[in-house]
């Protein structure tokens, strides 16, 4: 066991919804945690509440309980610019980069955006950095004059990693990450997170329906089943040895393994 506390540590989380005035308990109880420079997945099927989990630990869902410690600091009872110094430290990127990324801006604005939001240099030093980040996420530099739509959906998801690798986080939460990429596309940008990892040793929370995903790029895996989680271990173990019938039940109806 490290001493260290862990670099994301969520315990007891709930959310909770109320459609057409019934209560749905969204994320009912969700414990986990990441180790800095570490790779967890979250996986479960459609509608287990992985997304709501993601929202949560980035503070845009309320808590209806449980707490969210960063870096050992408590983020859902820090306020003002405690709460902003950190939540730059832990980043998210969405499944759709289309609907994420504001079509009337320039790839450069985008990129820009999170750094004047912080008030990070001045305008030639975000411009190099701009360039700097077009690097490492493999585009061209002449895509900074470029809008999204003269993007592929692969480009505009590395765009996506991009401008969430701008404040240079410590952890960043992928949700769904390849999912609406063409198959041929899907292990580029996988491949582009891990070296992102291996390079800058940024935590990942990867969210994904896709156990074979898990597979590939996981140190360990927590298992959600209808708002809660049934399992959780070491990623061999709970793929060479699940113990919960539904994890049993997703690895069965996962082709790819
Ligand atoms: P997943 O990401 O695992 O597919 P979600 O977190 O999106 O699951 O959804 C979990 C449950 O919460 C689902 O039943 C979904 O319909 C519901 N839900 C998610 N977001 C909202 C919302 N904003 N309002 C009402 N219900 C929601
Ligand atoms: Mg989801």
């Amino acid at each position: 066991m490290s001493a260290h506390p862990p670099l994301l540590a969520a315990d007891e989380l709930r959310v909770t919804f109320r459609p057409g005035g019934r209560e749905l308990r969204a994320v009912d109880g969700v414990s986990l945690d990441v180790q800095a420079g570490e790779t967890v997945a979250l996986v479960g099927e459609s509608g287990s509440g992985k997304s709501t989990v993601a929202l949560a630990l980035m503070g845009v869902h309320p808590l209806a309980g449980g707490r969210v410690r960063f870096d050992g600091r408590d983020v859902t009872a820090a306020e003002g610019a405690e709460r902003k110094a950190l939540r730059r430290r832990m980043q998210l990127i969405l499944q759709d980069p289309y609907g994420s990324l504001d079509p009337r801006w320039s790839v450069a604005r985008i990129l820009e955006e999170p750094l004047v939001a912080h008030a990070v240099g001045d305008a030639a030093s975000r411009a190099r950095r701009v360039g700097e980040l077009l690097a490492q996420v493999g585009l061209p530099a002449d895509a900074a004059e470029r809008r999204p739509h003269q993007f592929s959906g692969g480009q505009r998801q590395r765009i996506a990693i991009a401008r969430a690798l701008a404040l240079e986080p410590r952890l960043l939460i992928a949700d769904e990450p390849v999912s609406a990429l063409d198959v041929s596309i899907q292990a580029q940008i996988v491949n582009l997170l891990l070296e992102v990892q291996r390079t800058r040793g940024t935590a990942l929370l990867v969210i994904t329906h896709d156990i074979a995903l898990v597979h590939h790029v996981a140190h360990r895996v927590v298992v959600m089943y209808l708002g809660r989680v049934v399992e959780t271990g070491p990623v061999d173990e709970v793929i060479l040895r699940p113990r919960h019938p539904y994890t049993i039940a997703l690895l069965k109806s996962a082709p790819r393994i």
